[in-house]
């Protein structure tokens, strides 16, 4: 096999927001020398008040069967790692814990998507909160969701809101210190990570989610596990920034990323 190179944030159209099949996602993934390549469906219960009983989920039984099978067709070529990205709300800790205890996942992505009920594509949130009092008030909810379930291997995409409301760009992060740092102290106790996503460029934000002072700040507490990831849901986004963003990682003073097989990390130095 090649050089180690890793997407561990990817979507194929088991997710409900994504056209590509699985099988075109590998051979692009191939193409462009990625060597550890994991899919991470969404799971999204409850995910908007508005549209109540309404689930994002997928066939887990079709799921595991198409990717055991291309794990299998494909070792000799590229590694695949059967994973999930579940939305995490306070409330739906035992039905979260549920749905990863249920499955052999390799990888579970906790992410937060939906605050207060409200998806923040949908954009409610920020109607209802100033700027600096959306941005606190996530990280609230995070940390809120992660105290009472952990059945997560890294957080997804913190500063998620920037990608939906441009005014949060420019909330200086001294405004939401406190529990930016308790969340991360309680992620790196817990034994977890947090990932890099790539996905901020392709919303033209020039910038990954989290940014950079965000991942200094892991850094500097202490955080050592970190996945990197493009949020692809086609397959010409796989793999985007890739060799800059492990230029920025290091230049942190990272010395490794993480790929997780079977819910534990593997440390690659890069
Ligand atoms: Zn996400
Ligand atoms: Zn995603």
């Amino acid at each position: 096999m090649q050089k180690f190179k890793m997407d561990f944030h990817v979507h194929s159209d088991f997710s409900p927001d994504s056209p590509s099949p699985m099988i075109k996602m590998i051979h692009k993934a191939m193409e462009l020398g990625i060597t550890d390549l994991a899919f991470t469906e969404h799971v999204d219960l409850d995910y908007d008040i508005t549209d109540p009983g309404h689930d994002w989920n997928f066939d887990q039984d079709l799921y595991f069967e198409t990717i055991n099978k291309f794990q299998h067709d494909y070792k000799e070529k590229i590694r695949v790692y059967a994973g999930i990205e579940i939305g995490m709300q306070p409330h739906l800790e035992i039905r979260n814990q549920e749905i990863v205890d249920a499955r052999p996942f390799d990888f579970v992505i906790g992410s937060l998507h939906s605050v207060d009920g409200s998806d923040l594509y949908k954009r409610v949130y920020f109607d209802r909160h100033p700027p600096e009092r959306a941005v606190e008030h996530y990280y609230e909810q995070y940390l809120e969701c992660i105290n009472s379930f952990d059945g997560y291997d890294v957080l997804g995409h913190l500063d998620l809101y920037i990608r939906y409301e441009a005014k949060t760009k420019s909330v200086a992060l001294k405004s939401y210190f406190d529990v930016l740092e308790a969340l991360m102290k309680r992620v790196i106790e817990s034994g977890k990570g947090i990932e890099l996503n790539a996905g901020g460029f392709r919303y033209g934000l020039g910038q990954n989610n989290p940014g950079m002072d965000i991942l200094e700040l892991y850094k500097s507490l202490g955080g050592e596990i970190l996945t990197l990831g493009s949020d692809a849901h086609r397959p010409d986004q796989l793999g985007i920034e890739y060799d800059t963003n492990i230029e920025r990682v290091k230049s942190l003073g990272f010395k490794y990323v993480c790929t997780f097989k079977n819910r534990k990390p593997t440390f690659h130095k890069i």
